[in-house]
């Protein structure tokens, strides 16, 4: 079945002409699926049923289904867990902040770079989700709470820049001002590193936020956590973050999860700031979310506050995450992993 909900408006019409029809009508389906989120053909009453029909035998809208909504009692975080066409689990989180509502999404069903404090890689990948699937994510969720969503942030399960194509493909249509219009200002990419995909994003000339997974002050820390560091050079991978913000002119956040006794000494914040130097960057510091099989501890609040003072003494930009919805397993592919562990029996 065609997948239309990850065309562009250009690659629609072209799809409406061919099966017959005025191109106008590329242009009020293009708004069913990304305005009015309309979860079938059939919702699409201003198309006679003639094309409805065409369309239904032809194309798919590749809507989920939403399996369960769990809300957490501390913040009021909810993690969706989306069921594919295929019978896969797709993990979506909603953040409620003073802003607006943000919305993390998947970009992948599993994932292939195997960091050692992750369970989203447990299991290895499945597949690739589609430009259209990442849209579905945040459809699924403004129709559920029947509120705009403000904020985009991929990094979910999966490795966004892992899934190149329809990473760019979906950007492009999520920013649409003919779709939900958010500009790439409110989205962030979150990357563990691939080096060649970050600069090839830095020149598509978006102006979305990049997010290096950087977790630790040196390569051999780096390589204990993370096995893609094997293949990137912590150096080679900063390089990378600094073409991005000459490119863009858009600063690089790191992403820092602190294990205990792993990563979280002075010393290791004294080699962070010796790596990062003085320049325009932010790190988030994120205790690690200790999964089940993993083998890390989260750090001392003491400690997560020395480390903090450590690298604000450095004159660095630097803020503790929220730690948002732990009570329902809103760590990347806590929850996937449970329900599919459950259902083995
Ligand atoms: N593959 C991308 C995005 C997905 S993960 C990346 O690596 O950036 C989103 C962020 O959560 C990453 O920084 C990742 O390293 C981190 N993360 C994953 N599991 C975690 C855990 N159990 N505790 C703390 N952070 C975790």
């Amino acid at each position: 079945m065609v997948d239309i909900k990850s065309m562009t408006l250009g690659e629609l019409e072209n799809y409406i002409v061919d099966l017959g029809e005025k191109k106008f009508r590329a242009g009020q389906i293009y708004d069913w699926m990304h305005v009015k989120l309309a979860e079938s053909f059939d919702d699409m009453t201003n198309l006679s049923k003639d094309l409805r029909q065409k369309l239904s035998e032809n194309a798919s809208l590749y809507t989920m289904e939403t399996e369960r909504v769990q809300t957490s009692k501390e913040d009021g975080t909810q993690k969706f867990l989306f069921k594919t066409w295929d019978g896969e689990f797709v993990e979506s989180v909603k953040m409620v902040y003073k802003h607006g509502i943000s919305v993390c999404i998947s970009s992948q069903i599993g994932c292939r770079m195997g960091c050692s404090f992750c369970a989203s890689t447990v299991g290895g990948l499945i597949r690739n989700l589609t430009a259209g699937e990442m849209l579905e994510q945040i459809y699924r969720i403004q129709a559920y709470c029947k509120e705009r969503v403000k904020n985009v942030v991929v990094m979910g399960m999966g490795e966004p820049l892992d899934n190149y194509d329809s990473l760019v493909r979906f950007l492009r249509l999520v920013s649409d001002e003919k779709g939900l219009g958010i500009s790439g200002r409110n989205i962030t990419v979150s990357t563990c590193g691939l080096v060649e995909r970050m600069k090839q994003f830095a020149d598509e000339g978006f102006t979305a936020t990049l997010a290096l997974s950087l977790h630790a002050s040196n390569q051999a820390t780096r390589e204990a956590l993370m096995p893609v560091a094997k293949s990137y050079h912590i150096d080679e991978v900063l390089g990378a973050c600094r073409y991005y913000f000459e490119k863009t002119g858009r600063r690089v956040t790191f992403e820092y999860s602190l294990a205990d006794g792993v990563n979280d000494s002075d010393e290791n914040a004294r080699q962070l700031h010796e790596l990062i130097g003085d320049g325009i960057c932010h790190i988030n510091l994120i205790p690690i979310n200790p999964v089940r099989e993993g083998k890390y501890r989260e750090s001392k609040k003491a400690r997560v506050i020395a480390f903090k003072n450590k690298l604000e003494k450095y004159g660095i930009n630097v803020t503790i995450r929220r730690e948002m919805g732990r009570d329902i397993d809103a760590a990347c592919g806590q929850l996937r992993k449970r329900i599919k562990d459950e259902r083995k029996g």
